[in-house]
């Protein structure tokens, strides 16, 4: 490829890279004893229980994992290099964000005689400003991602898929959902089969 495209790309990649590692320095809290141990590390058959002995099962690959010696800890890290897109508030948004919860099962499952800590979006680029979005490891997200993932299956089980029109830019399926796709999400906003799903999407 033309050098005088690839100059600008390296030139950024390398500008990302160094105020990273800058960024990772100054983010370093001694006290908090956590070590890389593991990178690009694969979980497969993760069962997450729903309820009456079902679960879902996922699988996936987990960028960092940092733990410490003396107390036991794990925590998860997913770099990320787009945009951080995060309010204070938010974990879940209306359901469409569960990577980071369901990271803490994972890290759980892989070292059960340590205490997960957090999983951590770590915006590693100026795009994202370096900025880290963290999902404690507490009792209340483990029940609202088990609450999301139970009113999913039952509308995939039920045959529900309701049209969601709300953030159709950056989304691969324009071209499948054609047309006045907003106009069709509004008229079916008032089906009474999309309670449970409209519930869902005001989950923080
Ligand atoms: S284009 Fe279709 S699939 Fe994509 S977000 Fe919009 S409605 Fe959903």
């Amino acid at each position: 490829m033309n050098a005088a495209l690839l100059d600008p790309v390296r030139v950024r990649l390398h500008s990302d890279l160094e105020e990273m590692l800058d960024d990772e320095v100054k983010a370093a809290d001694p006290a908090d004893e956590f070590v890389p141990v593991a990178f690009e590390q694969e979980f497969a058959d993760l069962a997450v229980p729903l309820a009456d002995g079902a679960s879902m099962t996922f699988r996936g690959k987990i960028d960092r994992i940092d733990t410490t010696s003396g107390s036991r800890r794990v925590r998860v890290i997913d770099y990320k290099t787009g945009k951080h897109f995060w309010k204070a508030e938010e974990q879940f948004k209306g359901g469409t964000e569960l990577q980071l919860a369901i990271y803490n099962q994972a890290a759980r499952v892989a070292y059960p005689d340590h205490e997960v800590a957090e999983a951590v979006y770590y915006y590693s680029t100026a795009a994202g400003d370096y900025k880290r979005k963290v999902c404690a490891a507490t009792p209340e997200v483990e029940e609202t991602l088990r609450s999301v993932l139970v009113t999913l299956d039952g509308l995939a089980a039920a045959g529900v898929f309701p049209p969601v029109a709300d953030n159709c830019r950056f989304c691969d399926f324009q071209t499948l959902c054609g047309p006045f796709r907003e106009n069709r999400a509004l008229r079916k906003s008032a089906d009474p089969r999309l309670a449970s799903f409209k519930r869902l999407r005001e989950i923080l």
